[in-house]
């Protein structure tokens, strides 16, 4: 109730969440009551959060940010809602995004922009915009949201949230809808590291309906938080302090590192030489699956489908046509483009290759260090409607979190602090499911 009534206050002003699902939370509120009555409760039995609009929930508005979707009542609960509902969490509602998680400030969403509660000229990041705001606003304690090229981590930054981005595979993609299947992972957004060490540990784990999904067993990730620190090999990625971080920004990140080496770790200077590419990469491969993936939303068995068609063709090109909004074309168009015979070779195959190159720097990196640390975005949050025209400079705002994505790394944003007023993120990466660490590192720094 407490929730509830915040939301009621704060989200027609900050648009966070696409829908509120008042009566079912008090419903299963009133069970978590019963399970701790009974004695049969679990550490999360009872706790509120809100999903970002991308994890199909049974019987409830499952939109993706898109009006393709703006009608779809999902018939089945995706593994992370599925998961997080055993242990007895509490859906409120949905949250908002960019479309189809295409995007860096949650502008490109149907539902309209997002505000960021640190100030509400400003973008919260994107595409878990909704989910960062909900939390930032204390709506909810705690969100839910995915990562394809960022948008855990950079939304988190801009709205200073610990937000986690696990391993490729550590988490079900079931029922997760998807934008670029070989980079999409689900994860969380909260307040703490300890929070999100209980979230993740209830999530993780094999599936057998996702066939990406790993067969290995989750570790206790709150059990580990709290080791020492010491001797600990910190990389310092040369190549994210280079050109293109706010100076400002960059004298916090330095800021926090020092309180590492206070801890006793030892810092490094890595350098990533493939990383500069990973931008240019991403867009190849990213919009590649996208128009593959999206394929599918056609008007016919389910989604948006246009007025009065006169044939089949027409109800294909006026139901994407209307369904679909600008960024989201333009990703389908470009990802049919580098997929087309006679570009397929100039472009895709050449991503891909690079995306190996990046993925081998990363590995020889971890054979030298524990983790690398940088920046997770390179300014503050900026204006609304600033960037929305120039879709480069929006692209840019990944710089630093698309490669963890294309190398299927566990990576984490940390709070480290403010500029006039604006969150600054820390970002953490390790190698294949040192998510325990990552964890750790954000707990202990806490
Ligand atoms: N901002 C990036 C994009 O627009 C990443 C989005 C994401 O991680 N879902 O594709």
């Amino acid at each position: 109730r407490h929730f509830l009534a915040r939301i009621e206050r704060s989200n027609p002003e900050l648009n966070a969440l696409v829908t509120v699902t008042a009566d079912q939370a008090l419903a299963a509120a009133a069970r978590a009551d019963e399970r701790i009555a009974s004695g049969s409760a679990g550490p999360l039995t009872g706790l509120p959060i809100v999903h970002k609009d991308i994890f199909c929930t049974d019987g409830v508005l499952t939109t993706c940010g898109s009006r393709m979707l703006s009608n779809f009542v999902a018939p089945y609960d995706a593994t992370v809602v599925e998961r997080l509902s055993q242990a007895g969490v509490i859906t409120l509602g949905k949250a908002n995004m960019d479309e189809f998680a295409m995007g860096s400030s949650n502008e490109t969403s149907w539902y309209g922009p997002v505000k960021n509660p640190w100030d509400l000229k400003k973008v919260p990041g994107g595409s878990s915009g909704g989910s960062a705001a909900a939390v930032a606003a204390r709506i909810a304690p705690a969100a839910t949201g995915t990562d394809t090229g960022g948008s855990i981590r950079q939304p988190a930054a801009l709205t200073s949230l610990t937000g986690i981005k696990p391993t490729y595979g550590r988490v079900s993609r079931y029922g997760m809808i998807a934008f670029a299947s070989s980079l999409d992972q689900a994860g969380t957004l909260t307040l703490t590291a300890e929070d999100s060490a209980m979230l993740l540990g209830a999530m993780a784990g094999f599936d057998p309906r996702d066939s990406t999904s790993v067969d290995a067993p989750v570790p206790d990730y709150v059990a580990t938080l709290d080791q020492p620190l010491a001797g600990l090999r910190i990389g310092l990625l040369k190549e994210f302090f280079e050109k293109g971080l706010d100076e400002a920004n960059g004298k916090l990140v330095r800021d926090a590192l020092k309180v590492f080496e206070a801890m006793g770790a030892k810092l490094v200077e890595v350098s990533l030489p493939n990383l500069p590419l990973s931008v240019p990469t991403y867009y190849v491969v990213a919009p590649a699956e996208c128009s593959s993936n999206l394929s599918r939303f056609d008007g016919v068995r389910f989604g948006y489908r246009c007025e009065n068609p006169v044939n089949l063709i027409d109800l294909y090109k006026r139901s994407r046509g209307e369904g679909f909004g600008a960024e989201v074309k333009r990703r389908i168009m470009t990802g049919t483009y580098v997929l087309s015979a006679g570009y397929y070779d100039a472009y895709y195959l050449q991503a891909q290759k690079i995306r190996r190159l990046i993925a081998d720097d990363f590995e020889a990196a971890f054979k030298e260090v524990d983790v690398l640390m940088g920046p997770t975005s390179p300014t503050t949050a900026f204006d609304i409607g600033a960037k929305v025209d120039d879709p480069i400079t929006m692209y840019l705002n990944d710089i630093y979190t698309i490669g963890a994505n294309l190398a299927g790394l566990p990576a984490m944003s940390i709070p480290c602090g403010f500029l006039g007023g604006l969150p600054v993120g820390l970002q953490v990466i390790g190698p294949h499911f040192a998510e325990g660490k990552l964890l750790n590192v954000a707990h202990r720094y806490q």
